[in-house]
């Protein structure tokens, strides 16, 4: 063999002796997360499952930063599974307001009631019967499996696929390469200790083998890195083009009554935050409606004044972009057929934080309601 192609090998290729590696360097540098044990008693004494439920769900789309205050502030209410089941909607949805994709926090409290009401509040242990459970996919239930029940399977989401990617130099893009990364990722899972090997993946790919300029110098496993061995890490993983976001207009309206009260609206049960509050807008489309068609369609006759500026929001799917109106009513305006009055209610502006409305929302009302 050549020096040129040696060098381009790792001193070993990825195996049992990377997960030996990696167990030792998460037993000395672990993240602290409220809902890990703590060092030293990991190997007595197994996580709670609900902790590991609700904090993976809180997880998804989310940082680990963002989501430490909502999972300390859920569990201090509802501490366990029973409790969460039987709070009510409303205020599961307030308490989850700010952490974005509300269907989670409506399919964390069904989730609740069937582990609560069906399962006797005990969480099912496989991946199998934890994939089954409202609002858990593929990498939530294999998640859980493997922390809280030991399950030899490995959860592979974003962090974990860019690790294999780079142990194994695949040079397929994503996200074709999805089913290629989980099995690579399933060849190193243990049978022993499989859920430190999957918490251990995820510190690596949030500490260390980061998007960005990995710190490999200071990694556990850069003698089994593939990438690292012919200094590609940077360019992995290897992504498919992806087409830009759409763009979506509309036209909120901000009512303020004269003793402080904002109108706003439930949004429908089913699709884009279902359930939520929002403040009446237009639909949201390609194009912006002519003002005086949108003020037609207005949820109350008054003197409504265009705010100066946008506010934007970012959805999965589009971006959204609002221009918003303010009016100040009497307290006894009549809504319009428009506003869909059974839908409606006013809210004391004080109130306004504890509200289950989502980001996009307070944006809007925070804009409107600036006084200029
Ligand atoms: Fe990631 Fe570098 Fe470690 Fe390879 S050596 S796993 S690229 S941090």
């Amino acid at each position: 063999m050549t020096a040129v192609a040696r060098k381009q090998l790792p001193l070993r290729p990825a195996g049992p002796d990377t997960v030996d590696a990696l167990l030792a360097w998460y037993d000395e540098e672990r993240r602290d997360l409220p809902w890990r044990p703590k060092p030293g008693r990991a190997k007595h004494r197994r996580p709670d499952p609900y902790g590991v439920w609700l904090s993976e769900i809180m997880l998804q789309q989310t940082t680990v930063k963002a989501v430490i205050p909502y999972y300390l502030r859920f569990l201090t209410r509802w501490p366990t599974v029973e409790a969460l089941a039987a709070a009510s909607l409303d205020d599961v949805l307030a308490a989850w307001a700010g952490l974005g994709y509300y269907s989670r926090a409506r399919n964390l409290y069904k989730c609740a009631q069937v582990v609560a009401y069906a399962h006797a509040g005990r969480f099912p242990e496989t991946e199998t019967e934890l994939e089954r459970l409202p609002g858990v996919g593929p990498y939530t239930a294999a998640a859980i499996a493997a922390i809280a029940f030991n399950e030899p399977v490995t959860p592979v989401d974003g962090n974990v696929e860019r690790v294999v990617a780079r142990l194994f130099a695949v040079r397929q893009p994503l996200p074709g390469a999805k089913r290629e990364l989980k099995r690579l990722a399933g060849t190193l899972t243990p049978a022993e200790r499989p859920g430190d090997f999957a918490q251990a993946m995820m510190d690596l790919g949030a500490g260390i083998c980061t998007p960005r300029r990995p710190s490999c110098l200071v990694c556990p496993v850069q003698t089994d890195c593939a990438a690292n061995a012919r200094g590609i890490q940077e360019e992995l993983p290897l992504r498919a083009v992806r087409a830009e976001r759409p763009l979506r207009v509309g036209i909120a309206f901000v009512a303020l009554r004269e003793d402080g009260y904002v109108l706003v609206r439930r949004r429908p049960e089913a699709g884009l935050l279902g359930g939520m509050l929002e403040v009446p807008t237009t639909a949201w489309n390609d194009l912006m409606p002519p003002a005086r068609e949108a003020l037609r369609a207005a949820p109350l006759k008054a003197d409504w004044w265009q705010v100066p500026g946008t506010v934007s929001h970012t959805f999965t799917h589009f971006k959204l972009e609002l221009i918003v109106y303010r009016a100040l009513v009497a307290t006894d305006a009549t809504l319009t057929f428009w506003a869909e009055p059974d839908r409606c209610r006013w809210l004391a502006r004080r109130d306004l934080a504890s509200s289950a409305l989502p980001s996009v929302m307070r944006k809007v009302i925070a804009h409107g309601l600036t006084e200029r």
